[in-house]
């Protein structure tokens, strides 16, 4: 099948978003006066995977190893630009105010940066004359056709290897150590701005310095879930896991962000704030 494409600019797509950044991405966001958070998740980790498994690759090179309790984790940090309504940059005539410096995800955009997750315009934002077939081919036969976003792609694939180590500092820098349990929800944290962008300098700096490609994090983790089942099994296993809900309450504490109905005892409290856009993450 082919898919033709060209933006109409109708700008639905820069609205109640949750836009995943590099870190150069997320410190040019800050210095515009924007706020970033981390969404945090981990996989259990027992051993290395074949290559042959892209799937297990792919969040290999997105994570850095870490350990809960005796547990063996790969921890995946997503800097995130979150925002209910239009994004602070979208003038009124619908064109990009940060046109110039638009993070990555907005270049690649209705393109999907997952090599897991098949391009659907049903599910994009995009009016239905944005895909007539009289525009440029964007894909073919499930391959994309258009060379300038295949790169951005590509750039977007090695930001997320190469942010990993910055990722890592980061969160030893902010004494950051939660997650939610990968495919369950995201634990977000949201720091202070002006100190967030103090610590991604600075682990941006000494990442720089560092020819390390497997980095893995100094500090144990916590993993957190909202799924008693999930809770039983973690701690079985010997993982330091505590019910979303009732973690101790910290400077450090984050919101969760659940995909599943929580089961666990009041279960109420530390609920993310409800705005589309995970797809991307
Ligand atoms: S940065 Fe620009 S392109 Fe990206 S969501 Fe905001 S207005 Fe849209
Ligand atoms: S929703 Fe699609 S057509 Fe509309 S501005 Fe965004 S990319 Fe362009």
């Amino acid at each position: 099948m082919s898919l033709h494409f060209s933006c109409t600019m109708c700008g639905r797509c820069c609205h109640d978003l949750r836009l995943p950044l590099a870190v150069d991405e997320a410190l040019a966001w800050i210095a515009r006066g924007g706020d970033v958070q981390l969404f945090c998740d981990a996989i259990v980790w027992p051993q290395e995977p074949p290559e042959r498994d892209a799937l297990a690759q792919h969040r290999r090179h997105r994570s850095f190893a870490a350990y809960s309790g005796v547990l063996p984790v790969r921890v995946t940090v997503t800097l995130v630009a979150a925002f209910a309504g239009p994004c602070p940059h979208l003038r009124a005539d619908m064109a990009c105010g940060a046109y110039d410096q638009r993070p990555r995800v907005c270049r690649i955009y209705p393109a999907e940066i997952n090599p897991f997750v098949p391009l659907d315009p049903a599910v994009k934002a995009c009016p239905s004359d944005a895909w007539s077939g009289a525009h440029p081919l964007l894909m073919h036969a499930g391959q994309l056709v258009d060379a300038d976003t295949a790169a951005l792609i590509a750039q977007s694939r090695e930001a997320d290897r190469r942010d990993r180590v910055a990722k890592a500092y980061l969160c030893m820098l902010l004494g950051y150590d939660t997650a939610a349990l990968a495919n369950e929800g995201f634990a977000v944290y949201a720091p202070q701005r002006m100190r967030l962008q103090a610590a991604l300098q600075a682990a941006q700096h000494a990442s720089a310095h560092v020819d390390d490609a497997e980095p893995s994090s100094p500090h144990p983790w916590h993993v957190i879930t909202n799924r008693s089942t999930t809770l039983a099994t973690l701690r079985s296993i010997g993982a330091t896991a505590n019910p979303a809900a009732e973690a101790p309450q910290s400077a450090h504490t984050p919101a969760y962000l659940g995909f599943f109905a929580d089961d666990t005892a009041n279960g109420d409290r530390r609920e993310s704030p409800d705005a589309p856009g995970t797809d991307q993450l």
